[in-house]
């Protein structure tokens, strides 16, 4: 009994993706077409980018809440934009109890629109600002074309919702949550994405100002992994979100909304893994070390178990998520294929000898082979292996960066460019006219991703048209 391999990654990018998923044992197709089931090891990584996330919003000031998954139809229609933008995506709700309803419900493909209906209500006076709420739901857009935790029909996220006296207040809250999206994204989940904002044509129906995180995959595609969005006042407007001033005038509120999807898990997947499977970042990790015993008679197995126990209990006493995989009916081997399908960031194996000798043999999950074992002491273990685990978040961090940086290119034409966002970015001036970017997808098959803060001192002449320009711009293909 093996695993069996998974399509090699550099052959078959797609399909290594599909059949890693359902191996590492992350998540299953479901029977309304686009939908997913999320497993238990797949739900665990999400818990903990969940906790990771959400210890983030806390430490800024934000409140969870819940908010309803049917929202009246007419509520989408009141921002134009937003409707423009959702209505191809939309699940309507016509019959509720057997009866045809006065007015069809949409379930929610984001809740901006219902935010906005709660937040009139409850806003009344400056006093009553900021209001800083996060909700963790699930949210339905009618996706054709899915995958699994990249695009599906209903997916898992979270959605931060904020109201503001100022502009200013709405831009900081905004910029403030890519930066915590940011932070999450590269000292948790070892992305090391760019940070910037989106075109005008890329932007979120219905809002000012749209800010990204964008990754890169490993076949050089983007991903883009969190938005934040600054509403201006078109939602306040169109909502009636009003307060009374210091000076007893009406003024319209200003808004944000921000959101990070278990499309997250996706990026994960593809920016780490490799052709046995799954790497996890120690950090995000359901169990960051797996304990197999090996034995080969039953004399054997009693001292290696207490030893395998001992050692357990000597990690989770650290706060080290440990798993022991004492299954009778598969060999070892078995096993360590198994963890390496799914990502374990360490193995421990535990047998007769290192009983005798106090050792235990580790094997790294980013270093196959030999060159990722070791043999230790099992004296000490806990302080070696939380060392260990610090040392591949970062390793992984370092290879996803010299990965990107070799990757992103700096075209000196647009011929070139066509070239060589085939397999890679393309870090360009252009002019911000939706000509040369819209040429750029058509005949490149590239999209803008974003404008990052960082920009060169000097300008340029834009890659597409030669126009002057005063920014630069990633054009890349995307997920
Ligand atoms: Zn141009």
């Amino acid at each position: 009994m093996s695993v069996e391999k998974l399509p090699a990654r550099a052959e078959d990018y797609s399909e290594w993706y599909n059949q890693l998923v359902l191996r590492a044992d992350l998540a299953d197709y479901a029977p309304v077409r686009g939908c997913m089931i999320v497993k238990p090891y797949g739900w665990t990584l999400w818990e903990n980018i969940q906790q990771a996330l959400d210890r983030r919003f806390k430490a800024t000031g934000h409140v969870n809440a819940g908010f309803p998954m049917f929202i009246p139809k007419s509520f989408l229609e009141k921002e134009k934009e937003h409707v423009e933008g959702f209505s191809p995506e939309l699940a309507v709700v016509t019959i509720g109890g057997g009866e045809e309803l006065e007015e069809p419900l949409v379930v929610r493909p984001t809740s901006e629109t219902i935010i906005g209906h709660a937040y009139a209500r409850w806003i009344k006076s400056y006093r009553d600002l900021p209001v800083l709420i996060n909700l963790w739901n699930s949210v339905v857009r009618w996706e054709l074309r899915t995958k699994l935790f990249l695009r599906t029909a209903e997916f898992w996220w979270q959605e931060g919702h904020t109201a503001h006296a100022t502009y200013d207040e709405a831009e900081a809250e905004t910029r403030q949550m890519l930066e915590v999206y940011a932070d999450f994204a590269v000292n948790d989940a070892a992305l090391p994405v760019v940070q910037g904002v989106k075109t005008e044509s890329e932007k979120f129906a219905g809002a000012l100002r749209s800010y990204t995180i964008e990754a890169m995959m490993g076949d050089t595609k983007a991903l883009q992994s969190g938005t934040s969005h600054n509403l201006g006042q078109n939602f306040a407007r169109a909502f009636n979100i009003q307060y009374l001033d210091r000076n007893n005038e009406q003024q319209l509120c200003w808004t944000t909304s921000w959101g990070l999807s278990t499309r997250i898990i996706g990026a994960i997947i593809m920016a780490h893994g490799d052709d046995q499977g799954l790497i996890l970042p120690p950090k995000l990790a359901p169990h960051q070390v797996v304990i197999v015993p090996i034995f080969k008679n039953d004399a054997e197995r009693g001292p290696v178990l207490e030893a395998v126990q001992r050692v357990r209990a000597e990690l989770a006493a650290e706060a080290i998520r440990v798993k022991v995989d004492d299954r009778d009916t598969v060999s070892p081997g078995f096993k360590f294929n198994d963890w390496e399908m799914r990502g374990v960031p360490v193995r421990v194996e535990i047998g007769p000898k290192d009983v005798e000798k106090g050792s235990v043999a580790l094997a790294r999950r980013d270093k196959p082979g030999k060159e990722g074992k070791s043999f230790v002491q099992q004296a000490g273990l806990d302080s070696t292996v939380k060392n260990l685990l610090v040392e591949i978040q970062d390793a992984l961090l370092k290879r996803a960066i010299e990965y990107r940086d070799a990757n992103i290119h700096d075209p000196k034409d647009y011929e070139e460019l066509k070239k060589v966002v085939q397999d890679g970015w393309a870090f360009s001036y252009w002019c911000e006219s939706r000509e040369c970017e819209t040429k750029v997808k058509e005949e490149a098959k590239a999209t803008t991703r974003n404008i990052p803060f960082d920009q060169p001192e000097k300008e340029g002449k834009c890659i597409v048209c030669g126009k002057p320009s005063k920014r630069k711009v990633y054009f890349a293909r995307a997920y």
